[in-house]
């Protein structure tokens, strides 16, 4: 199409198209798809590059909001006095719950009157070409009204403010006077008993209501577990740490079980013998949240009971971090990382124990490569996170793990990542491909990244074969951030670190923090987390060690060598961390102590 066609019918691909974000290609396919949209309300360009094409939507709508001048509330929302979200939450309840509804789908929030003109609402949206604002407006009683653009990303932190402090489950909870009714003999289930109880709307509401508020949290698993005495604890596992959310008492831990078992696809409530999963999936505030759900049969402190303990992981997609940059990689370890996933082929590992974030910076690091050109499989079990512009096989009782490794080889991939090696087999299937002009994603299981070689080695791969097939192993941790309310500087720095067993002269000048403890942080110090890394780039020196491992794999000279190409271990990371005030000594030796 001639450009000067092209501004005439369609302004919004022509400017994204001058400016670089879309090419010829994409713009001709998604104007075909403009062209073919059978829907009464036709998309425009943007939101068809934002919904088929999943163009990150803050880059198109800031473009389009510059082109139909609207404005951009661009402000810290963490900043709103409370006054303010007060305001804002009666406008948006004020016209019942429909409405309300009706505004989170349309992602929109009645921000404010006018300051000039009194009767007149501005509107911030996400998507400001959205059709049916005016209709909302109105809806909102509004005389006149402004729609001003805000940043999804800002939507999504003000809506938490809005709507989180409401959980309808928990309310109906604390205000049901329903009487729990306990059987006599605790030794056996009485089906019918059981029956009875889990119907109780009481029980229902509170496993609701700990999804929703667990979620809100931003808690990342939800564990039930079961006492003696007819109680159930639920624990929330934030930052790391579990604590006790709910006690329920007077009632038999079987039908609290019971109630989510019944609730998860995929689970048998009568089965209470082996170990089950299955999955919930939820709407809260707005988002499709999914919940992973494991029983596992467990004995009660009597032992003549048969308990089931269950832990739910929250599957929370806006968590997922698609920017590499926000993964805390800093100095040698970033570039070292970048150079390794801009390769064309070769291995990139993160290793690590359960829980030390390895996935998340997997797959930021998959975002970085994902591109439309590009066939990228993954094979993962379970499948944690749906990733945009990825083919993620799905393992079950028709194809497993290893047959999903074998067949991927068939799929005529470019990009693959493979969940975890935990065999031989996986592990050199995995190393084929990176040897054969694949880029390779994969995690292991090891303290460090020297440990990851002598690792493979030990699983009998063959050392040329680990040598020239990986260009990156990355250790990772997560650690505590201290609380930035409460944290207050160490007086006696010297002191400290001897205290903490360290030679004092290697902290002269430094500036050290420790944990204090106050309201915001719950009075533990800290609050949220933060990634640490050991980055083990295969240098040419790096390279030629592993091929001359003899009957074993020299962990400690490859340490030293990768110690001189610039790679800091996962301890003086986190020391360099604790020299910026982020975090704590103590902290720092406690996360990256040897098992
Ligand atoms: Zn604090």
């Amino acid at each position: 199409m001639l450009e000067a066609q092209l501004e005439m019918t369609d302004k919004i691909g022509y400017l994204l198209l001058k400016k670089g974000i879309i090419d010829h290609k994409i713009l001709e396919q998604a104007l075909k798809i403009k062209e073919a949209d059978q829907a009464k309300l036709k998309r425009n360009l943007a939101q068809i590059l934002v919904d088929e094409f999943k163009f990150d939507h803050d880059i198109i709508f800031r473009e389009v909001a510059v082109l139909y001048a609207f404005k951009e509330l661009n402000f810290p929302i963490e900043e709103l006095p409370e006054e303010r979200i007060t305001e804002m939450k009666n406008m948006m309840t004020k016209q019942g719950e429909e409405i309300k509804k009706l505004l989170l789908d349309h992602r929109v929030i009645p921000f404010k009157f006018d300051d000039k003109i009194r009767d007149k609402l501005i509107l911030a949206a996400v998507d400001p070409t959205d059709r049916a604002l005016a209709k909302i407006a109105y809806a909102l009683n509004a005389k006149k009204f402004e729609i001003n653009y805000l940043r999804k990303k800002d939507f999504d932190k003000l809506v938490g403010l809005l709507v989180s402090t409401e959980n309808e489950f928990l309310k109906m909870m604390q205000e049901s006077h329903e009487e729990m009714h306990v059987a006599e003999d605790e030794s056996s289930v009485n089906e019918e008993e059981l029956d009875a109880e889990i119907n109780k709307s009481a029980l229902i509401n509170l496993i609701e209501a700990s999804l929703i508020e667990g979620t809100r949290r931003g808690v990342s698993d939800i564990h039930l577990i079961p006492k003696s005495g007819n109680k159930t604890e639920i624990h929330f596992r934030l930052d790391g740490k579990l604590a006790l959310w709910h006690t329920q008492e007077n009632t038999l831990p079987e039908a609290v079980m019971a109630v989510v078992k019944d609730r998860s696809k995929g689970m048998d409530r009568f089965e209470r013998e082996k170990a089950q999963d299955g999955f919930i999936q939820r709407e809260i505030d707005g988002h499709i949240i999914r919940f992973r759900v494991s029983v596992l049969p467990t004995v009660g402190t009597e032992l003549k009971n048969k308990f089931e303990s269950i832990v739910i992981r929250i599957l929370d997609d806006r968590k997922v971090i698609k920017d590499l940059s926000k993964l805390g990689l800093v100095g040698y370890s970033n570039q070292a990382f970048v150079k390794a996933i801009s390769a064309p082929q070769g291995m990139i590992i993160l290793t690590g124990p359960t829980g030390s974030g390895k996935s998340t910076t997997l797959i930021a690091a998959l975002y970085q490569v994902i591109n439309p050109t590009k066939n990228v499989l993954t094979v993962e079990d379970p499948v944690e996170y749906v990733i945009e512009g990825a083919r993620q096989l799905k393992i079950g009782y028709k194809m497993n793990f290893e047959q999903a490794i074998r067949a991927i080889l068939r799929h005529d991939p470019d990009i693959v990542l493979v969940g975890e090696m935990r065999d031989k087999e996986t592990a050199e299937t995995a190393i084929k491909l990176a040897n054969t002009g694949h880029l390779t994603f994969s995690t292991l299981h090891t303290n460090d990244a020297p440990s990851a070689v002598a690792r493979l080695y030990k699983m009998g791969v063959e050392p040329f074969l680990i040598a020239y097939a990986i260009n990156i192993i990355v250790a990772q941790r997560l650690i505590r951030k201290l609380c930035e309310s409460c944290k207050k500087k160490v007086t006696n720095v010297e002191e400290y670190v001897r205290l903490a067993g360290m030679d004092p002269k290697d902290w002269i000048g430094a500036e050290l923090y420790e944990e204090v403890g106050c309201d915001k942080c719950n009075h533990s110090g800290y609050k949220g987390r933060m990634a640490i890394h050991e980055a083990l780039y295969f240098t040419k020196e790096i390279r030629r060690l592993i091929v001359h491992s003899g009957e074993d794999v020299d962990e400690e000279a490859i340490r030293e060598q990768a110690r001189k190409d610039g790679t800091l271990s996962l301890r003086d990371a986190g020391f360099q961390k604790a020299k910026l005030g982020l975090t704590s000594i103590p902290e720092v030796i406690g996360a990256t102590m040897e098992d």
